[in-house]
């Protein structure tokens, strides 16, 4: 069973606790990251506990009390639930104010709720997906407006993926005023020659922490990099796609609404980016 922390405290899964009021539960009023664990070790903390802090004050939540801890709490939990490879799930919500209401409770009396589990994952850094690739179908982007704040609110992203599995496929990437946004949980990328292309920041899509350092090593690596929206016939026509996450770190995209993306199997950037993304993150891990 897996120790799990909620509110300054380690419990087993079976007794983590959350009121029905709370305000995750009733509004979708609540933040998250997902940071990865490879051999034993945090990936990119420090880019997703700044992203969470923004994520915080774009929304006017307070911090937990337990905010400058975070670090010990991961490796608490890392160490006590033994993983090698995995997640921490780490979730923060408005907390609970004993009601319904739509006006946000009072900070002095109501304090968030901060919960962070684990998911063990052996293997996760040799998926096999990486190897072959994934499939993707796009779909319309109907989101909220302020898609980099990193919030609980994932029906649309979760009814994007059972529309891709219904047809067959891993994925799907959403398309806004006929641009591609961004994947369901990750970022999208195309590749033209030796030039990566992905959409540029703004309130349309997540800062990725995994895309800002797969674009550092890119550049490092010489590659050219080109931030600005493309379209799924663009994306159909380039060389090769990819799509980045905490969690799926690099993986290569092999088709496009039935398309096959260049040979149809993983590209060469893609292939040498996650490798270079995980040696590197591997080297920098806490
Ligand atoms: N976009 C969306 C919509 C996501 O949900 C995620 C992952 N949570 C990402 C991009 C990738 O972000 P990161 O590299 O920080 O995991």
């Amino acid at each position: 069973m897996r120790t799990v922390y909620v509110n300054g405290e380690y419990l087993p899964e079976t007794e983590a606790k959350v009121s029905i009021f709370d305000r995750g539960f009733l509004m979708a009023d609540g933040v998250y990251e997902v940071t990865s664990v490879l051999g034993g070790k945090l990936i990119d903390f420090e880019g997703h506990r700044v992203r969470l802090e923004r994520s915080l004050n774009e929304l006017g939540m307070q911090k937990p009390p337990a905010f400058d801890d975070l670090l010990d709490i991961h490796r608490e939990l890392v160490r006590a639930n033994g993983i090698d490879e995995g997640m921490i799930y780490l979730q923060i919500t408005r907390g609970s104010a004993g009601d319904r209401d739509f006006a946000f409770p009072d900070e002095e009396t109501t304090k968030p709720t901060l919960v962070l589990f684990t998911q063990n994952k052996p293997g996760l850094a040799n998926s096999p997906a990486a190897k072959t690739g994934i499939k993707v179908i796009s779909i319309e982007d109907i989101r909220w407006g302020r898609r980099d704040i990193k919030t609980v609110q994932l029906l649309y992203p979760s009814m994007g993926k059972m529309m891709a599995k219904k047809a067959g496929c891993d994925d799907a990437w959403m398309v806004e005023d006929g641009a591609v946004t961004e994947g369901t949980s990750n970022n999208a990328y195309i590749v033209k020659g030796n030039r990566i292309i992905t959409r540029q920041l703004s309130h349309d899509i997540l800062h990725g922490i995994t895309r800002a350092a797969v674009l550092r090593f890119a550049r490092e690596a010489q590659m050219e990099v080109e931030e600005r929206a493309f379209t799924i016939a663009e994306a159909q026509e380039a060389d090769e796609a990819f799509i980045t996450s905490a969690s799926a770190f690099v993986m290569p995209v092999v088709e496009i609404d039935g398309t096959k993306i260049g040979t149809g199997t993983p590209g060469n950037v893609a292939t040498r980016l996650r490798e270079i993304y995980l040696d590197e993150s591997m080297k920098a891990a806490v």
